[in-house]
């Protein structure tokens, strides 16, 4: 899916601290989780660069069971905390538009979206 691998790629141009160079990462969510994904990578990123600790490095950014999930390599108490910041404020955001949401199940399927939003269970279409 081209659209998501050119988020993957932009995310890594902007903040190349947050990422391992050799490993991949993977944005397997919609683009109304994006901005909290964004400030995930200026946190990591910052923190790489400051630190004298090991870094913690975004693998990947994938919707699981409805909610959001970050996966990373290493970790340390902050990163923890940063991450279950991200992971609870996406269970409350929409995952296609980004405006306040809450999880739902649709059609059998567990999805954090808007009141407008409320019917669309695929996650990466796009938002209107
Ligand atoms: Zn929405």
């Amino acid at each position: 899916m081209a659209r998501q691998i050119d988020l993957e790629s932009d995310l890594r141009c902007r903040f190349p601290a947050a990422f391992h160079a050799s490993t991949h990462f993977r944005f397997d969510c919609g683009k109304g989780w994006l901005a909290i994904v964004e400030t995930l990578c200026s946190l990591l990123s910052h923190a790489n660069e400051c630190t004298e600790h090991a870094p913690t490095y975004l693998v990947g950014a994938v919707e699981k069971m409805g909610t959001l999930r970050i996966l990373v390599a290493g970790r340390d108490a902050r990163a923890n905390e940063w991450i279950m910041f991200a992971e609870q404020r996406a269970a409350r955001t929409c995952e296609l538009c980004g405006a306040n949401g809450r999880l739902l199940y649709i059609d059998g399927w567990q999805r954090v979206r808007c009141q407008p939003h409320a019917q669309t269970t695929r996650p990466f279409e796009e938002a209107d």
